[in-house]
């Protein structure tokens, strides 16, 4: 029996946390878990615009024939201004569209792995999936030290110091912005410092761009991947709109990689088909569909722009809050503000998580990890007394 040679896994710890929440009888339990974003009745909606596109896609498609590997070109094409700016020349890059931002970052290793790339450079913490992901396309993680979890800020020495000690042919893992799990996205400058030495080492940068718009704003969260893509030959970027679309299980994303010239980005993109079709063969439509319907109406386009605004709007409000309750017991809250999205890591101790979980209902993952938008009004007051109960 060949199955006998298995060995069980662990399961995901964070949904194992979401039955532990469940289960909870308290009322004034807190949910931090999990990464989705949530509204201050700790739902997560669907957007209205959204909604309406999915509406017009099921009264208008009249047919459910096979696409092909690279999906709904419209949205790809009506993706790109979003990502790369009006600048980038369109004959440096080729996309197609994945199931969703899990799909495009296992496509992109797997491109990097075929086309010789043995290693990737990922900072740490990172998020949960991105090493098994690598690995499973035959890529080895090479981690390194780039957060300074006291300062709560990056720490570009270390980044620097790795990117020194990469072999050539390496590639680095970037996110975007809005990282995951920190919140720590680089400034301007610190993008700049990170372009010119990835372009100095020739590393190949693979770019995860997996909350656009969570952050500063559509434009201002592209910035960093925009300045990176401009200064090197090759590079990867996987996006997802999971997120910033709240499509969430509708598994919608899509992978570009950039070259110098077009005969390259051809046989790249050659590359790409074949390896989406030897994977997923076509990725799911529905909610490209109904990404391209929203993107390429006006009015649909600007509700979604809006609620998207609301949704950062609720985010970066909690982390002013947050921010607001100072230093409490051991952990110092301040710098909370300065970072962006839904995430960011505590300096509390796997015993301290436990102990907030069983003491005060409020769970968290094992890493320290938060999901700012769990917090419904009222609960950052609580937050803020169980950490000052902490450190009595
Ligand atoms: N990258 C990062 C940094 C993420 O946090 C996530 C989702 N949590 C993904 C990629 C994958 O997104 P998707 O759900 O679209 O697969």
């Amino acid at each position: 029996m060949p199955f006998r040679s298995l060995v069980a896994q662990p399961a995901d710890s964070l949904l194992r946390l979401i039955g532990a929440f469940r289960a909870d009888p308290r009322a004034h339990k807190i949910d931090l878990g999990v990464g989705v974003f949530r509204d201050d009745h700790g739902h997560t909606p669907v957007m209205q615009a959204v909604k309406q596109a999915e509406m017009r896609l099921i009264a208008t498609q009249d047919s459910k024939a096979y696409l092909g590997p690279e999906g709904d070109k419209g949205f790809v094409a009506l993706l790109e201004p979003l990502v790369f700016g009006r600048g980038f020349p369109a004959e440096r890059r080729c996309g197609l569209q994945t199931p969703g931002g899990t799909g495009a970052l296992r496509l992109g290793a797997e491109l990097l792995a075929k086309a010789g790339v043995r290693r990737i450079l990922v900072g740490q913490p990172s998020w949960a999936n991105h090493a098994p992901v690598f690995a499973a396309a035959g890529i080895v993680v090479v981690p390194h030290a780039m957060f300074d979890m006291g300062a709560q800020r990056i720490d570009l020495p270390a980044l620097r110091a790795a990117i020194g000690q990469a072999e050539a042919g390496d590639a680095i893992l970037l996110h975007g912005c809005c990282h995951n799990p920190t919140g720590i996205d680089p400034t301007a400058e610190e993008w700049r410092a990170i372009a010119d030495a990835v372009a100095d080492s020739r590393l190949v940068p693979f770019i995860d761009l997996a909350y656009q718009g969570l952050g500063d704003g559509m434009e201002a969260d592209a910035a960093g991947t925009r300045m990176v893509l401009d200064a090197v030959p090759f590079a990867v970027v996987a996006y997802s709109c999971d997120k910033n679309f709240g499509l969430y299980r509708e598994r919608t994303g899509a992978l570009w990689a950039t070259t110098p010239e077009p005969q390259a980005r051809d046989i790249v993109l050659s590359n790409l088909l074949a390896l989406a079709r030897a994977n997923w063969s076509m990725p799911p439509d529905h909610g490209a569909a109904a990404v391209r319907i929203v993107l390429e109406n006006e009015q649909l386009a600007a509700d979604w722009r809006g609620e998207l605004d609301a949704l950062r709007t609720r985010l970066q409000g909690l982390r002013g809050e947050l921010a607001a309750l100072g230093q409490v017991g051991s952990v110092d809250l301040a710098p909370l503000a300065q970072g962006k999205g839904m995430f960011a890591t505590l300096p509390l101790t796997p015993a301290q998580i436990e102990w907030l979980r069983a003491t005060h209902g409020i769970y968290m993952a094992g890493s320290g990890r938060i999901n700012i938008a769990g917090f419904a009004p009222g609960d950052i007051a609580r937050f803020g007394e169980a950490l000052v109960d902490l450190g009595r």
